[in-house]
């Protein structure tokens, strides 16, 4: 089966044999991709004239009741969806909810969110300025739609929500999407744009889905156009400075790889809750997606006092993970999506086995078959000195424990990962937080604060809510989604209009104030 392309409003197949898609289980085939052949200049011209031109012509609340729409062909074919997660690249249901119900949750939140920007056309920063002596020249400030196309390049780890969780402040803004999937698990993408499209929802143009390679793709970008990327920090630097990137200013938002971490205050003694709770989310992020979230815990840093207590448990927990076929439902964690990708993780872990020592590892020639890698616990005392426990993202099940004796250690060993999507803490003592959240903050795009009384209500270290921003500093991109409607940002340019007050009234009429942005 070869995947088609919609392009132009039109399903269309990429020449040649095209590259495999593969069961990570059984290694079997499973589909074929080609973007060999493809007309991209015209494809993103398409996207501009149709499908921007239709999506404008709609307010933000018409858009809004687009999304709904989407949500609902999604949510009717979810047990489809769930399926090919499971043969493409091996997802649990567990993996699959995150990825197919977290976009469902995503569309529904800013079909919800947007619906109150109204009949508006553009938004508005704040009053008009006065620029003059009197009131009779002024200044304002409005966000106004692109009018270009939106490309977005995803990582092969979310082929459901990495698409939808960009498509739904897009759509609303009005831009229309070019998504190219990561070649490895694209099948799932592919097969959501095709429900769309033929459930009819949406102008001609709006959505489009190039699969395969595509390199030429960002040849055809424009200035008013936006690249949204999702990848490794050594594409995303290919990505930045594309020649036409640069010589068009093309906006990019890039989000790459992390060395999230996870921090145990001196509180955090064994017995407590907050080490409870720290247990169970390390657990969590290991062995969800089999550790292939960009969000995963990678650091764990421990009062040295705590750690062969943390070790010891955690050695139990996972003990106790079965890792196998996600076909049979006892099993809990399944492979990595490809062979490839397995390959690429053990390169990457024999890196910090150099100078780590291992923790737990039961991989062994009963579960280290094809795609299956088990969940892998490594320790460093070297602190700041480990250089690869700093640098190196093994994008798969693996982690590694860190002693600290002081805050002012463990302040310099997390920001010598030199920028990452999220943090977690677990304490509950007031100083030891708002010690290390300033020293760390702008090093990083989100921080969870977990103590017993937000134990049972937390969202997760991993979970990205669309109301809260995603994204991260440094080597972790640089860029920001979600966050509510601040996600609509990305797809408006500022400008300001200084003229007469009855004019900026005129204007004013068809906009609504950006501070709803913020609700
Ligand atoms: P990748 O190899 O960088 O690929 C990402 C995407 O870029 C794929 O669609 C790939 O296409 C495309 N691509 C590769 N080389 C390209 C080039 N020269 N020009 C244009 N496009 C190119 O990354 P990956 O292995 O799929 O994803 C794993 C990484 O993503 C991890 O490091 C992880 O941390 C990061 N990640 C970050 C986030 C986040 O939100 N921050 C989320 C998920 C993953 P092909 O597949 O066709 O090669």
């Amino acid at each position: 089966m070869k995947l088609s392309n919609f392009l132009c409003g039109e399903w269309v197949e990429g020449a040649g044999e095209g590259i495999a898609l593969h069961n990570p289980v059984t290694g079997d085939e499973v589909a074929r991709v080609s973007s060999d052949g493809l007309d991209l200049d015209a494809a993103l011209s398409y996207a501009r004239m149709q499908g921007n031109s239709s999506l404008q012509a709609m307010n933000y609340a018409e858009r809004a009741g687009l999304l709904k729409k989407i949500s609902e062909v999604l949510s009717a074919n979810r047990d489809r969806y769930y399926d090919i997660a499971r043969i493409n690249y091996g997802a649990t249901k567990t993996d699959a909810a995150v990825d197919i119900d977290g976009a469902i949750f995503t569309l529904k939140f800013y079909a919800r969110a947007a619906s109150a920007l109204g009949d508006a056309t553009l938004l508005k920063e704040g009053s008009p300025v006065g620029l003059a002596k009197t009131e009779d020249f002024q200044g304002q400030h409005y966000l106004q739609p692109l009018s270009g196309v939106a490309v977005f390049i995803n990582a092969f780890n979310f082929p459901s929500w990495g698409l939808w969780e960009k498509a739904a402040p897009a759509i609303v803004s009005g831009v229309p999407v070019v998504i190219k999937p990561a070649t490895p698990t694209a099948w799932l993408t592919q097969i959501m744009v095709k429900d769309v499209i033929d459930a009819g929802i949406l102008p001609k143009g709006a959505l489009s889905v190039v699969c395969g390679s595509a390199r030429e793709l960002l040849n055809f970008v424009q200035a008013e156009d936006v690249v949204s990327f999702t990848g490794s920090a050594e594409t995303a630097a290919m990505i930045k400075t594309h020649p036409a990137v640069v010589a068009n200013s093309v906006r990019v938002n890039i989000e790459a790889d992390s060395l999230n971490a996870a921090i145990l205050g001196s509180d955090a003694i064994p017995g407590s809750d907050e080490f409870a709770l720290a247990v169970r989310e390390i657990v969590s992020e290991l062995t969800t997606k089999a550790g292939q979230k960009c969000t995963a815990i990678r650091r764990i840093f421990v009062p040295s006092e705590s750690i062969d207590a943390l070790s010891d448990v955690l050695i139990t927990k996972l003990g106790k993970i079965s890792v196998g076929d996600p076909a049979d439902e006892a099993i809990r964690m399944g492979p990595l999506v490809s062979v490839e990708q397995k390959d690429a993780a053990l390169t990457a872990l024999a890196q910090l086995q150099a100078d780590s020592s291992s923790v737990f590892d039961q991989n062994s020639a009963d579960v280290d078959q094809g795609a299956m890698l088990s969940p892998i616990l490594l320790r460093n005392d070297h602190g700041l000195d480990a250089a690869a426990t700093h640098d190196v993202e093994v994008f798969g099940p693996v982690a590694t424990l860190i002693p600290y004796d002081t805050d002012d250690s463990l302040i310099a060993m997390i920001r010598r990962g030199k920028g990452s999507l999220v943090a977690s803490l677990y304490s509950s003592d007031i100083d030891f937080i708002t010690t290390i959240i300033p020293a760390i903050a702008d090093l990083h795009g989100r921080l969870m604060v977990v103590d017993k009384t937000v134990g049972k209500q937390h969202t997760g270290h991993g979970n990205v809510m669309p109301s809260c921003m995603h994204g991260g500093p440094g080597r972790a991109g640089g860029g920001e989604e979600l966050g509510g409607l601040r996600a609509l940002t990305l797809y408006h340019r500022r400008y300001v209009v200084q003229s007469s007050p009855q004019v900026l009234a005129a204007l004013n009429a068809k906009a609504v104030d950006i501070n709803v942005l913020c609700q």
